[in-house]
């Protein structure tokens, strides 16, 4: 099997692994990293998980460790499709650069250009950033990309459903035609394969498994639910998500709860929250300062339920997370596999559980034929519930009989967050204050996301599936996006 010691990179580069604890790469890295070392172009096909932001980070680091940048030409460019999976990737810079002095700057919206500017003009080593960002300070005149030698383009399948790719191909465009291209998707869409053709010379092709949809370390299941009357099917529908959640008691010691739009993620959040759980939302609409304390909260464990909307979520890396919840089915089956993804990584067991209703159970078959196995039915634990119980007509089994079982103590031994000081007002009062507000705002959410139709994908990815709602990226996309393109066209 192949060491980290085989594989030809920098000394230094090697202690700082050691000293992150990995002996063995992964097969993204032990595929990816010798081509990458040898200059060669590399077509990596990865999702999160499998290690695959090292495979770039070690081999870009050895090639940068000798050199130096130059006022305002970056010597690297590394291009993530959000905010999250930019910092992340910074992260791993920082890491793996411990032992030697190369320089990096991050560009993300929601920081001030000045500090960006500051770093930039002192010259960098490696430039993370999102593409929007990048134009940005690119048509500023604050940047030169002449001196690109290594250019990653992360996720690149998710700049596709973004609209992004129009972004890429003129970035590509501002780089040397001699650089070296490190690209990386989690599937290979006609249109990633076109970028791939037109912009990679010769690459070498590494392709992983999908960990997600293949790894026998995860549990996966579906509750198939069918509100009482569909004014109730939302407030009945939290209440499965909490049912489940108490059904596996202290196995979850942490989960993400995905929704598909963010108007849901902050219902979901209000509402868990009230009935005592540990939650929070995260989706690109919040602002910078309280997203990064809502992800390091969830990552250092003191928050135990993070609800999140796919884009914010996508990429991010939380080892140890038990369980992911799908409170909606997602309109993409490919998000499916990225939100299970979350769980079980780095061989450790997780579970997905997720709650269908009927008009998402076309794209619940999609799923299932793109994961090519069938997700087993789990009993509808709230139908269980009334079994045991006196028969109660479905219509009446609403609020009242969760009010007893949430005076009861719930099994939260993980959950160090205090119980909240008021009793928790039953769903019936928090709907009566929210649902307007998704009313009220759902239609405001249509105009930003045409706005934002930079290429003809964003169609695709937006779109309408037999007659379902309109769910999907479209909701999602962080609001930076529209803001720096905004900024752009205005000046
Ligand atoms: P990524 O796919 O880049 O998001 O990485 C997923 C997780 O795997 C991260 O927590 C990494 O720190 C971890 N990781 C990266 N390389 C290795 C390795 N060779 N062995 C074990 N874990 C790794």
């Amino acid at each position: 099997m192949t060491k980290f010691t085989d594989l030809n990179l920098n000394p230094k580069v090697l202690k700082a692994v050691e000293e992150a604890g990995y002996e063995t790469p992964t097969p993204i890295q032990a595929g990816a990293i010798p081509p990458a070392l040898e200059g060669k172009d590399v077509l990596g096909i990865a999702q999160t998980g499998t290690g695959k932001t090292a495979s770039f980070t070690l081999p870009m680091i050895t090639l940068l460790a000798r050199g130096r940048a130059r006022a305002r030409m970056p010597r690297s460019l590394v291009l993530c499709p959000t905010r999250e999976l930019a910092a992340q990737v910074a992260e791993n810079f920082d890491t793996y650069t411990k032992h030697l002095k190369l320089t990096k700057a991050l560009l993300i919206g929601g920081v001030s250009f000045k500090e960006q500017d500051k770093l930039i003009d002192k010259g960098v080593d490696v430039l993370i950033a999102t593409p929007g960002r990048l134009l940005d300070h690119f048509e500023r005149g604050k940047l030169l990309l002449t001196g690109v030698q290594i250019m990653v383009v992360d996720e690149a399948d998710r700049m596709l459903d973004m609209g992004f790719i129009p972004d890429i191909e003129r970035i590509f465009s501002l780089t040397p035609f001699t650089r070296q291209t490190l690209f990386f998707s989690a599937t290979m869409a006609p249109e990633i394969e076109r970028i791939t053709n037109t912009f990679l010379s010769a690459p070498e092709r590494v392709e992983v498994a999908r960990q997600a949809t293949t790894g026998e370390n995860i549990a996966q299941g579906v509750v198939m639910f069918k509100g009482s009357r569909k004014d109730r099917e939302a407030s009945e529908k939290r209440k499965v998500l909490r049912h489940i959640i108490d059904a596996e008691g202290d196995k979850c010691t942490n989960a993400i709860v995905f929704c598909n739009r963010k108007v849901d993620v902050d219902i979901v959040a209000k509402s868990l929250k009230k009935y005592g759980y540990d939650a929070a939302p995260i989706h690109g609409d919040l602002d910078q300062s309280q997203r990064t304390r809502t992800l390091d909260g969830f990552r250092d464990g003191t928050l135990r339920f993070l609800v999140a909307s796919d884009v914010a979520a996508r990429g991010l890396d939380v080892p140890s997370v038990s369980h992911v919840f799908n409170f909606d089915v997602p309109s993409h089956a490919e998000d499916y596999v990225h939100r299970i993804g979350r769980t079980g990584r780095a061989g450790r067991d997780g579970k997905a559980i997720m709650i269908c209703v009927p008009r998402d159970e076309r794209n619940l078959a999609d799923i299932e034929r793109l994961v090519q196995r069938e997700i087993p039915r789990l009993d509808n634990p709230l139908a269980a519930q009334k079994a045991s119980a006196e028969p109660v007509k479905a219509a009446e089994t609403t609020e009242q009989e969760d009010k007893p079982k949430r005076s009861r103590s719930r099994s939260r031994k993980n959950d160090e967050a205090p119980q909240p000081e008021k009793p928790p007002v039953t769903e019936a009062a928090n709907d009566a204050g929210d649902a307007p507000v998704q009313d009220k705002k759902a239609p405001s959410e249509e105009p930003k996301r045409s706005s934002r139709s930079r290429s003809s994908s964003r169609g695709k990815a937006g779109g309408d599936r037999g007659g379902n709602k309109v769910v999907g990226l479209g909701d999602h996309t962080p609001e930076f996006i529209g803001l720096s393109f905004k900024e752009r066209s205005t000046g």
